[in-house]
């Protein structure tokens, strides 16, 4: 497995992986790699020749409030789990290789990146999408591997693909989670023990709303009712916005017809969790 840090090395590298014929995956990540995005990789390996994961902590998608400094980084055991997996390649580059000093160009995508996650923070998918299609510069792949954890995430990245003309095919991956149902992620280590012990009442109430939804209840104002009262026996958990939308346009829906998308944020003390469930019409 290579380890590559400068960008024109990654961009000579995956020219050489194209000549010769083989298609590259690509699995964008911060590090603090979890089942979650092994998932990635592995479905990455599955369907291509070539598999580069890239770790990067970006800073333009978080706020000056967030938790950019604190983010988790363990560089070695990423390092070690994804040569377990035969990664071929980790990108694995510094701020300033990616951010060159006077850097001032970003890519937007409208639209998509105010809403939900947008609305709580609003500068989060303008450095979203300006990283990912840095990197998609960068590492020249021909499918793109994102899940479906960060459904928001996953549908801007595919608008800007779209919008920007890219040859890239972005798949998507289901949500891994813990046993308890609690979604994999990297900021689950911020939880206290008691926050931990209540987090899965977010999946929990996203399966009770996907069930009333396969008995026949369609109407998005008593599917939230009941997914808000469920989280609220919690006592800990907070609910910073919760929707049932359209899975293509995020927009609300006035009845929960195929392909609605439940999407919650909740606080749990100052960490912040999101999760979302597809409803569909049969099981
Ligand atoms: P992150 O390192 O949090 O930026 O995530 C990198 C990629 O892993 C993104 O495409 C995420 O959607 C995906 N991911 C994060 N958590 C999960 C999960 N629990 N299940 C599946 N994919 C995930």
């Amino acid at each position: 497995m290579r380890i590559i840090k400068s960008v024109s090395e990654m961009q000579s590298y995956a020219d050489s992986l194209r000549m010769a014929g083989n298609t590259i995956g690509f699995v964008p990540t911060m590090g603090a790699l979890h089942e979650g995005h092994l998932s990635l990789i592995r479905k990455s390996i599955e369907k291509t020749d070539k598999t580069i994961l890239s770790i990067f902590v970006n800073p333009t998608q978080f706020s000056p409030s967030e938790d950019f400094g604190k983010y988790p980084r363990d560089f070695e055991r990423d390092e070690k789990l994804a040569e377990d997996l035969n990664v071929d390649v980790i990108f694995y580059p510094s701020k300033e290789a990616i951010y060159h000093d006077g850097h001032s160009t970003y890519t937007i995508v409208e639209g998509l990146s105010a809403q939900l996650e947008g609305e709580s923070r609003p500068s989060h998918f303008k450095g979203v999408s300006t990283v990912v299609n840095k990197l998609f510069n960068i590492v020249k792949p021909h499918i793109a591997f994102f899940g479906q954890k960060d459904a928001q995430q996953a549908l801007i990245i595919k608008k800007m693909t779209a919008d920007l003309n890219l040859d890239i095919d972005i798949f998507v991956c289901p949500t891994i989670r813990e046993d308890d149902g609690l979604a994999m992620s990297s900021r689950n280590i911020y939880l206290s023990p008691d926050s931990r012990k209540q987090a899965p009442l977010i999946h929990q109430a996203l399966k009770e709303a996907e069930s009333l939804h396969l008995n026949g209840e369609k109407n998005p104002e008593m599917l939230i009712r009941k997914i808000t009262d469920t989280l609220n026996s919690a006592p800990i958990a907070r609910i910073d916005y919760l929707s049932i939308v359209n899975s293509e346009t995020l927009l609300p829906v006035e009845s929960t017809n195929e392909g609605a998308l439940v999407v919650v944020a909740v606080f749990f003390e100052k960490t912040r969790l999101i999760d979302n469930i597809l409803l569909t019409t049969s099981k």
